[in-house]
């Protein structure tokens, strides 16, 4: 099954924590919404330690 979950693309600027949503906009800000799944690895991605630490914690 396909998940359907999606999360607003520019929630690093706009929001304190990832904003989910299951529409194609996001419910806080009005801006798009992208598929959650995880994007490729970015060497340069300020935010990356940031995210890594929020999925640990999403799975458990
Ligand atoms: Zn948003």
């Amino acid at each position: 099954m396909k998940s359907a979950i999606r999360v607003c693309a520019d929630w690093e600027s706009t929001h304190d924590t990832p904003v989910y949503t299951l529409t194609e906009t996001c419910p806080e800000c009005g801006g798009s919404a992208v598929n959650s799944a995880p994007a490729p690895y970015n060497p340069e991605d300020p935010h990356g330690e940031y995210r890594r630490a929020l999925k640990r914690r999403e799975s458990g």
